[in-house]
């Protein structure tokens, strides 16, 4: 279906594709795009698991409203569209690599009924650092963000991070880039308002958009 996968290793020295269930090292391509979108899944494209939980299997999720519409109005301007997600349960062996994979194209698939495609994921496939193992890429640590300018060469100033919790919003302004909140209702939304507010009061008072449309709408043009 044409999305990649990628992730980055511990220490964030290497990046990896997912070609056939392997995982293959790869550099930085040469795409070049002057700008990118970079979106969290859960809470923004799909419903938000319960808290502590995870998605395990496609027919669990539900694509949000407003979804398809956002992701086309990225691709008809060029944007490029890549899903940047924490995915500890493959760190717990909830899950595997390839589970998660079938998972995203069966989001792909259905946004394609409205003539709209994600150009990628990166995902962290690491634990908590409290847990178990610190990487570079758990959000909010911006090693997505990173990964994502990286591939596509953008700039930090035209790299726009679409998130529900602060630590998409975290992710984004630690790797200097635009941070944008989704402020999607579901069971942690006011905990997220609490943190957001406190820790990001600009973010806060700029932006709060009820859903991804909404706010790809205001935010690019
Ligand atoms: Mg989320
Ligand atoms: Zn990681």
């Amino acid at each position: 279906m044409g999305m990649q996968h990628y992730h980055l290793n511990v220490k964030g020295d290497k990046f990896f594709k997912i070609v056939d269930g392997e995982e293959v090292r790869v550099d930085y391509s040469l795409k070049n795009s002057e700008r990118i979108a970079l979106i969290d899944r859960d809470g923004v494209i799909v419903e938000k698991p319960e808290r502590h939980k995870y998605w395990h299997s496609p027919s669990d999720m539900n694509v949000l409203p407003g979804v398809p519409q956002a992701i086309k109005y990225l691709n008809d301007r060029n944007v490029p569209v890549m899903i940047i997600t924490n995915q500890p349960g493959i760190y717990k062996k909830e899950f595997a690599i390839k589970d998660l994979v079938e998972m995203n194209e069966v989001i792909q698939r259905s946004i394609s009924k409205n003539g709209a495609h994600i150009d990628g994921v990166i995902f962290c496939p690491h634990g908590k650092a409290s847990e178990t193992e610190g990487c570079t890429c758990r959000k909010p640590s911006p090693g997505m963000v990173i990964s994502g300018m990286g591939l596509y060469h953008t700039p930090e100033e035209k790299t726009y991070v679409f998130g529900d919790f602060a630590s998409d919003i975290g992710a984004a302004v630690n790797a200097g880039v635009n941070p944008i909140w989704v402020a999607t209702k579901h069971d942690e939304y006011e905990i997220m308002r609490e943190q957001i507010s406190e820790k990001y009061p600009d973010v806060f008072k700029k932006a709060q958009f009820n859903d991804l449309y909404a706010a790809v709408k205001a935010v690019i043009v």
